[in-house]
């Protein structure tokens, strides 16, 4: 299994927020997952690559978490946690089994209301000040319960590609979305089972 980390940092498959942020754990089903995120700064760069706030907030951030190591590390392990929330409701959903959203409830609780919006380049963000770290994960909970209260919490798919566990929002009309991307796991599972394929043929002849 590899996938260039510096590809997959930004190829956002999953069409929502929370659903990119629950794809940050790269090859998740597999036996060797890639972590993309495995520290603050790079969780700060997938959120300027995501453009998940703005980027004067992140830079603050960025300056912030410098002098802070330890409040960076605390958020962390609440990114870790979050992320991995994501995954059991993505899950459920998915195969159609009960979610459970206490959790979510009680996070969202934490949250102050949700700020204006402001347009930055193509995109609109949560005006967000960048005062404190945990911030990078508010628009991911909002994303989430935005997620969960719209008809898209009825079209989660995840990827067929062996090991990439990647989660998507399923917006083909017949619902049969296969992949994460056509291009990339599409191909290299196209590729897989060709090559099985005429393993198979050789191995059949030389019998
Ligand atoms: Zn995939």
């Amino acid at each position: 299994m590899s996938r260039d980390i510096e590809r997959a940092l930004t190829q956002f498959f999953g069409g929502r927020v929370c659903l990119d942020f629950g794809n940050t754990l790269d090859w998740r089903t597999s036996e060797q997952p890639q972590e993309l995120i495995p520290n603050f700064e790079a969780l700060l760069g997938w959120c300027e690559r995501r453009h998940t706030m703005p980027f004067a907030a992140l830079s603050k951030l960025r300056a912030r978490a410098a002098g802070k190591p330890q409040e960076a590390e605390a958020v962390m392990a609440a990114t870790v946690r979050l992320r991995e929330e994501i995954w059991r409701l993505s899950e459920a959903l998915r195969t159609g089994g009960k979610i459970s959203i206490e959790r979510v409830n009680a996070l969202t609780k934490a949250l102050p209301s949700q700020p204006r919006l402001i347009a930055e380049g193509a995109d609109y963000v949560f005006d967000l000040p960048g005062r404190e770290l945990e911030e990078v994960l508010w628009p991911i909970l909002w994303s989430t319960t935005a997620l969960l209260t719209s008809h898209d919490a009825a079209r989660i798919g995840m990827c067929h590609g062996e090991g990439c566990g990647w989660f998507f929002v399923d917006e083909s009309p017949n619902r049969s979305r296969l992949w994460c991307s056509s291009e990339v796991c599409g191909n290299r599972e196209r590729a897989r089972r060709s090559y099985a394929k005429r393993k198979r043929a050789a191995g059949g002849q030389a019998m």
